[in-house]
Protein backbone atom coordinates (compact mmCIF):
# COMPACT_ATOMS: atom_id res chain seq x y z
CA UNK A 1 0.00 0.00 0.00
CA UNK A 2 1.47 3.45 -0.45
CA UNK A 3 1.36 5.42 2.70
CA UNK A 4 1.75 9.07 3.27
CA UNK A 5 5.05 9.67 4.78
CA UNK A 6 3.29 12.67 6.78
CA UNK A 7 0.80 10.55 8.32
CA UNK A 8 3.29 8.17 9.30
CA UNK A 9 5.42 10.32 10.76
CA UNK A 10 2.57 12.24 12.74
CA UNK A 11 1.41 8.67 13.90
CA UNK A 12 5.23 7.95 15.19
CA UNK A 13 5.84 11.26 16.92
CA UNK A 14 2.28 11.31 18.34
CA UNK A 15 3.38 7.95 20.74
CA UNK A 16 6.69 9.73 21.00
CA UNK A 17 5.29 12.66 23.23
CA UNK A 18 3.25 10.10 24.63
CA UNK A 19 6.11 7.82 25.83
CA UNK A 20 8.43 10.79 26.62
CA UNK A 21 5.61 12.44 29.04
CA UNK A 22 7.29 15.74 28.55
CA UNK A 23 10.44 14.52 29.67
CA UNK A 24 12.23 15.55 26.49
CA UNK A 25 12.49 17.47 24.06
CA UNK A 26 11.39 16.53 20.98
CA UNK A 27 11.95 18.13 17.56
CA UNK A 28 10.26 16.94 14.20
CA UNK A 29 11.75 18.93 10.73
CA UNK A 30 8.10 18.55 8.30
CA UNK A 31 9.00 14.81 5.95
CA UNK A 32 8.90 15.42 2.23
CA UNK A 33 5.53 15.19 0.70
CA UNK A 34 5.76 11.70 -0.81
CA UNK A 35 4.01 7.89 -0.42
CA UNK A 36 5.96 5.40 0.76
CA UNK A 37 5.20 1.42 -0.22
CA UNK A 38 5.23 -0.63 2.54
CA UNK A 39 3.07 -2.07 5.50
CA UNK A 40 1.37 0.71 7.67
CA UNK A 41 1.93 -1.27 10.66
CA UNK A 42 5.23 -3.43 9.79
CA UNK A 43 6.36 0.33 9.73
CA UNK A 44 4.77 2.34 12.73
CA UNK A 45 6.65 -0.55 14.61
CA UNK A 46 9.85 -0.36 13.01
CA UNK A 47 10.46 3.27 13.37
CA UNK A 48 8.19 3.91 16.37
CA UNK A 49 11.10 1.15 17.95
CA UNK A 50 13.74 3.62 17.25
CA UNK A 51 11.55 6.54 18.80
CA UNK A 52 10.91 3.96 21.81
CA UNK A 53 14.25 3.69 22.07
CA UNK A 54 15.61 6.98 22.14
CA UNK A 55 13.15 7.77 24.53
CA UNK A 56 13.87 4.69 26.83
CA UNK A 57 17.60 5.37 26.57
CA UNK A 58 17.53 9.44 27.20
CA UNK A 59 17.81 11.09 30.50
CA UNK A 60 14.84 13.38 31.44
CA UNK A 61 15.66 16.95 29.92
CA UNK A 62 17.33 15.81 26.99
CA UNK A 63 16.64 16.04 23.11
CA UNK A 64 15.13 13.58 20.49
CA UNK A 65 15.20 14.57 16.19
CA UNK A 66 13.05 13.14 14.00
CA UNK A 67 14.02 13.88 10.36
CA UNK A 68 13.39 12.42 7.22
CA UNK A 69 17.19 13.08 5.39
CA UNK A 70 17.15 12.65 1.37
CA UNK A 71 20.00 11.65 -0.83
CA UNK A 72 20.24 10.86 -4.24
CA UNK A 73 18.87 7.30 -4.07
CA UNK A 74 18.02 6.54 -0.70
CA UNK A 75 15.41 8.46 2.16
CA UNK A 76 16.16 7.85 5.69
CA UNK A 77 14.17 8.18 8.62
CA UNK A 78 16.82 9.62 11.72
CA UNK A 79 16.12 9.32 15.30
CA UNK A 80 18.70 11.28 16.88
CA UNK A 81 19.20 11.35 20.87
CA UNK A 82 21.24 13.30 23.31
CA UNK A 83 21.07 10.20 25.73
CA UNK A 84 23.26 7.52 26.99
CA UNK A 85 25.06 6.47 23.62
CA UNK A 86 26.25 3.30 22.90
CA UNK A 87 30.29 2.34 22.66
CA UNK A 88 31.75 0.96 19.77
CA UNK A 89 32.15 -2.41 19.97
CA UNK A 90 28.45 -3.01 21.08
CA UNK A 91 27.13 -1.71 17.32
CA UNK A 92 27.42 -4.73 15.75
CA UNK A 93 25.40 -6.95 17.33
CA UNK A 94 22.42 -4.49 18.18
CA UNK A 95 20.40 -6.13 16.44
CA UNK A 96 20.97 -9.89 17.43
CA UNK A 97 17.85 -10.98 19.68
CA UNK A 98 18.19 -10.44 23.11
CA UNK A 99 21.82 -8.41 23.35
CA UNK A 100 21.38 -5.51 25.07
CA UNK A 101 24.32 -3.25 25.52
CA UNK A 102 25.08 -3.67 29.66
CA UNK A 103 22.92 -5.32 32.32
CA UNK A 104 22.86 -2.67 35.19
CA UNK A 105 21.74 -0.57 32.20
CA UNK A 106 19.24 -3.72 31.50
CA UNK A 107 17.85 -3.90 34.90
CA UNK A 108 16.97 0.25 35.07
CA UNK A 109 15.05 -0.08 31.80
CA UNK A 110 13.36 -3.01 31.63
CA UNK A 111 12.82 -4.50 27.90
CA UNK A 112 13.99 -7.46 26.44
CA UNK A 113 16.46 -6.87 23.58
CA UNK A 114 14.54 -7.85 20.89
CA UNK A 115 13.24 -4.61 19.69
CA UNK A 116 15.72 -3.62 17.37
CA UNK A 117 16.24 -7.19 16.00
CA UNK A 118 11.97 -7.31 15.15
CA UNK A 119 13.21 -3.44 13.40
CA UNK A 120 15.82 -5.15 11.00
CA UNK A 121 13.43 -7.77 10.02
CA UNK A 122 10.77 -5.44 9.23
CA UNK A 123 13.00 -2.70 7.65
CA UNK A 124 14.82 -5.55 5.65
CA UNK A 125 10.79 -6.55 4.23
CA UNK A 126 11.36 -3.11 2.97
CA UNK A 127 14.52 -3.56 1.09
CA UNK A 128 15.81 -1.26 3.78
CA UNK A 129 19.01 -1.52 5.97
CA UNK A 130 19.20 0.50 9.74
CA UNK A 131 22.47 2.26 10.18
CA UNK A 132 23.79 3.43 13.93
CA UNK A 133 25.79 6.29 14.68
CA UNK A 134 26.75 6.69 18.76
CA UNK A 135 28.66 7.93 20.99
CA UNK A 136 28.89 6.71 24.89
CA UNK A 137 27.80 9.91 27.31
CA UNK A 138 26.78 12.07 24.19
CA UNK A 139 23.94 10.19 22.13
CA UNK A 140 22.90 8.12 19.02
CA UNK A 141 21.56 8.15 15.51
CA UNK A 142 19.54 5.99 14.12
CA UNK A 143 18.84 5.69 10.30
CA UNK A 144 16.26 3.72 8.40
CA UNK A 145 17.61 3.72 5.24
CA UNK A 146 14.68 3.24 2.39
CA UNK A 147 15.99 2.97 -1.33
CA UNK A 148 14.30 5.97 -3.16
CA UNK A 149 12.42 3.72 -5.43
CA UNK A 150 9.98 3.35 -2.78
CA UNK A 151 8.94 6.67 -2.53
CA UNK A 152 7.09 8.69 -4.87
CA UNK A 153 5.62 12.69 -4.54
CA UNK A 154 2.08 13.04 -3.44
CA UNK A 155 -0.21 13.52 -6.07
P1 LIG B 1 13.03 -4.13 23.94
O1 LIG B 1 12.87 -5.54 23.49
O2 LIG B 1 12.03 -3.71 24.95
O3 LIG B 1 13.15 -3.17 22.79
P2 LIG B 1 15.72 -3.26 24.43
O4 LIG B 1 15.37 -1.84 24.21
O5 LIG B 1 16.73 -3.59 25.46
O6 LIG B 1 14.41 -4.12 24.75
P3 LIG B 1 16.59 -3.26 21.67
O7 LIG B 1 15.58 -2.25 21.33
O8 LIG B 1 16.83 -4.38 20.72
O9 LIG B 1 16.26 -3.93 23.08
O10 LIG B 1 17.98 -2.52 21.92
C1 LIG B 1 19.15 -3.30 22.21
C2 LIG B 1 20.08 -2.52 23.12
O11 LIG B 1 20.63 -1.45 22.38
C3 LIG B 1 19.40 -1.88 24.31
O12 LIG B 1 19.33 -2.76 25.39
C4 LIG B 1 20.29 -0.70 24.60
O13 LIG B 1 21.37 -1.13 25.39
C5 LIG B 1 20.83 -0.33 23.23
N1 LIG B 1 20.12 0.82 22.64
C6 LIG B 1 19.11 0.78 21.74
N2 LIG B 1 18.72 2.02 21.38
C7 LIG B 1 19.50 2.87 22.08
C8 LIG B 1 19.60 4.31 22.16
N3 LIG B 1 18.81 5.13 21.44
N4 LIG B 1 20.55 4.83 23.00
C9 LIG B 1 21.36 4.03 23.73
N5 LIG B 1 21.31 2.67 23.69
C10 LIG B 1 20.40 2.10 22.89
MG1 LIG C 1 14.07 -1.40 22.55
Amino acid sequence: RWLNLTELTNAITEDAYVLSQQQHQIQLSPPPAYLILGNESELRSALGNLVSNAVRYTPPGGTISLSWQETQDQLAFHVADTGLGIEAQHLPRLTERFYRVDRARSHATGGTGLGLAIVKHALTHHQARLDVESELGKGSTFKAVFPLARFRPVN
